[in-house]
């Protein structure tokens, strides 16, 4: 019963960066946020084009103005945060295959060219030539370990804590790490970049779909009321300007269920958009109207084609809580 009742969900499938690494070890970023190399990601778009039918939040709209039923094959695939390998890497996949899919940026990322906060103290925990890491805030005082991938886990567990406190909080204790090691974030680095907007709008012309992801990637639920509201109405603003659209939906940064709230879904209605994405992991019934708590399926590096397979083919045996620490 539950089977036959979740079939006729829709699928959407979660990526961030799709990225193949040499030496995992030397990358000098999360690599939780590598979702697939470009090979794993070719094999799974082709895949998908094989078996299921691949389609943008656009086209479920039109479908429900239209009256019209979706294929009950129907999948979206979304990146989240903008990073520049969707453009170098998975853009020409995607083309290349005919698989449409729909990138949620930040726009201030994107304006400005700046690295992510979260991504950039996980660079400063590898990288930080200091012995120790002393964060008053959260009263941490603990020595660094020597190695890049025990100092991985201190920024797993650090990143897990920071999420639970307000955007403020976060943003003060990452720009103390920064200014205290002399690592800023305005240094950047190639393996950190945003997309930029002509890079958007040869993707948009080519049929892909791009919605918002915020402005700063904050937690929206851990901002303060015009905060934002400034994140969520501003962020479509300056999409629709930049790519001549009229953007209809949104993913919550991090998107677990902290990182949005009735009071972010009350001002991403009164926006203007039509749908919305969590992280939280799941299958959602296909909307016939408005709705912003869509979940999504995670796709993490780890997963070969067979588990790519049966997460399409049987999701909700996949469904389990996921660790919610990205997005
Ligand atoms: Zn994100």
């Amino acid at each position: 019963m539950l089977r036959s009742a979740m079939v006729r969900d829709l699928r959407i499938l979660a990526y961030h960066r799709v990225l193949s690494i040499e030496d995992e070890d030397a990358f000098g970023f999360d690599l939780d946020l590598v979702s697939a190399s470009a090979e794993q990601f070719r094999a799974q778009m082709e895949w998908l084009r094989r078996h299921y039918v691949p389609i943008r939040f656009r086209d479920v709209i039109e479908a429900w103005e239209q009256g019209r039923s979706l294929s009950p094959k129907s999948v979206i695939v979304t990146f989240d945060d903008g990073y520049d390998d969707n453009y170098r890497i998975a853009f020409p996949i995607l083309q290349e295959l005919g698989v449409p899919a729909t990138f949620f940026v930040s726009t201030g990322h994107v304006d400005s060219g700046r690295a992510y906060a979260y991504d950039w103290l996980v660079h400063m925990l590898v990288h930080s030539p200091a012995a120790r890491l002393r964060i008053g805030e959260l009263e941490i005082e603990e020595a660094l370990p020597e190695s890049r991938s025990a100092r991985r886990l201190v920024a797993a567990r650090l990143l897990d804590r920071m999420k639970w406190l307000d955007a403020g909080l976060q943003s003060t204790i990452i720009e103390g790490l920064e200014h205290e090691w002399g690592m800023p974030r305005e240094s950047g680095h190639p393996d950190c970049r945003p997309v930029n907007w002509d890079q958007l709008r040869e993707m948009q012309a080519a049929g892909m779909e791009i919605g918002s992801h915020g402005i700063w990637h904050n937690m929206l639920a851990k901002l303060p009321a015009q905060a934002m509201l400034a994140e969520v109405a501003e962020s479509k603003l300056t999409i629709d300007r930049e790519l001549l659209a009229d953007t209809d939906v949104i993913s919550y940064p991090v998107g677990g269920h902290d990182a949005y709230n009735n009071a972010v879904i009350d001002a991403v209605r009164e926006s203007g958009y039509r749908l919305g994405c969590s992280y939280v992991a799941g299958t959602s019934q296909v909307p016939r109207q408005p709705e912003f708590e869509l979940r999504r399926l995670p796709i993490e590096r780890h997963m070969d084609q067979a588990w790519f397979a049966s997460l399409l083919g049987i999701p909700e045996a996949f469904t389990y809580p996921s660790r919610q620490r990205i997005g």
